[in-house]
């Protein structure tokens, strides 16, 4: 019998790849925020219409790309943050599979606009279907601006799945939240259809949470503050007398990275104990510091879930810890403005 096994081309690996990273819109925005947070920007636009279908652009003010990093940026497994798998366990970055951006030019027609603060010129680059198309000097500020237009126009399939706007729009503002959340120093911008949605100046955690959940949040947080050997976890839980009946505001934040955790939720509301009415759930914004060689977030493509050596750990400090500081809220209530 003769050969049959072949390399798949790497226009249709890398749509095999997006298949996996880019779900919906909202997928797309959680890329290139990241990719600006990790580019050291200070200063994020997003830029959207008809709920991301037709365009996501994210200007950034960060340290931009070089002439061949911008070409090479929207390579399969092309990265700047890490070099070896020793590295996939000291991680301080959001991203590190170099697969994003390659994903993403397989399935959209993108447009790239870059410069580093030592070049007088930038570049201007564009791809679709992952072919580049043109690249050309271009005049443009410092930092990056990355648009996504037509998502999934190969893809009818994928396309025709999308939901409606409200839905779709939806789980943008969801990503852009928890970015937000995560990043409090950095100054946001979310304009969709040429309306201002979110504009959120640089602030501590506190402004942060009642600039994008309104003035009422404020009087209902109670501060979070721990440190220990394996674990510092500062941040805020709801008294227990706003707990909704919907599911509430709930945030973890594990090394600036938001994950979902469905153990490490229980310990929260464990610690709440019979203060929550039967059905009724707390609301948190909780910042987890552990050692980066604690962790592993190579478990899944989106690396909202993360693997933990010592989940049990963490789960008595943070049980504990929330019951502490409830406990005492209930007997001083305090307002502290400045944390
Ligand atoms: P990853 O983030 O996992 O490295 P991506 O495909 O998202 O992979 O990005 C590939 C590379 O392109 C990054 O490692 C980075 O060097 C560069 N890059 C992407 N976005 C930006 C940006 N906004 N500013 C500067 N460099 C960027
Ligand atoms: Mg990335």
């Amino acid at each position: 019998m003769s050969d049959i096994i072949q390399l798949l081309p790497d226009h249709v690996a890398n749509q095999i790849a997006a298949g996996e990273v880019v779900q919906r819109p909202a997928s797309v925005v959680k890329e290139l925020l990241e990719n600006a947070i990790d580019a050291g920007a200070t200063n994020i636009k997003l830029l959207l219409k008809d709920a991301g279908k037709t365009l996501i652009q994210v200007i950034d003010n960060g340290k931009g790309m070089s002439t061949t990093d911008a070409r090479l940026c929207f390579e399969r497994h092309a990265t700047s943050k890490i070099r070896s798998a020793q590295d996939l366990f000291n991680l301080h970055t959001k991203g590190f599979r170099g697969e994003a951006l390659a994903s993403i030019a397989a399935i959209a027609h993108v447009e790239l606009k870059t410069k580093t603060e030592e070049d007088e010129l930038g570049n201007h680059i564009k791809i679709e279907g992952s072919k580049i198309g043109s690249q050309d000097f271009a005049a443009t500020p410092t930092g990056t601006s990355i648009a996504v237009k037509n998502l999934f126009y190969n893809i009818p399939a994928r396309r025709n799945f999308l939901k409606s706007d409200a839905v779709e729009t939806r789980h943008i503002i969801d990503e852009f939240q928890r970015v937000a959340l995560a990043h409090p120093e950095i100054s946001f911008l979310l304009h969709h259809n040429g309306n201002e949605v979110y504009h959120l100046q640089s602030d501590n955690l506190r402004k942060r949470i009642v600039s994008i959940f309104g003035a009422k949040m404020n009087e209902k947080l109670v501060p979070i503050d721990e440190q220990t050997d394996i674990l510092s976890m500062v941040g805020f839980v709801t008294k227990h007398e706003y707990s909704k009946k919907k599911r509430g505001e709930q945030f973890f934040f594990v090394n600036d990275r938001f994950i979902k955790s469905a153990y490490l939720n229980h310990a929260v509301v464990a610690a709440f104990d019979g203060l929550l009415e039967q059905g009724s759930h707390p609301s948190y914004f909780l910042y987890l510091t552990v050692p980066t060689k604690s962790i592993d977030i190579n478990i899944h493509p989106t690396k909202t879930e993360i693997k933990f050596d010592n989940e049990k750990d963490l789960y008595a400090i943070i049980r504990a810890t929330i019951k502490h500081s409830l406990g005492q809220y209930n007997v001083a209530p305090v307002l502290d403005f400045n944390r």
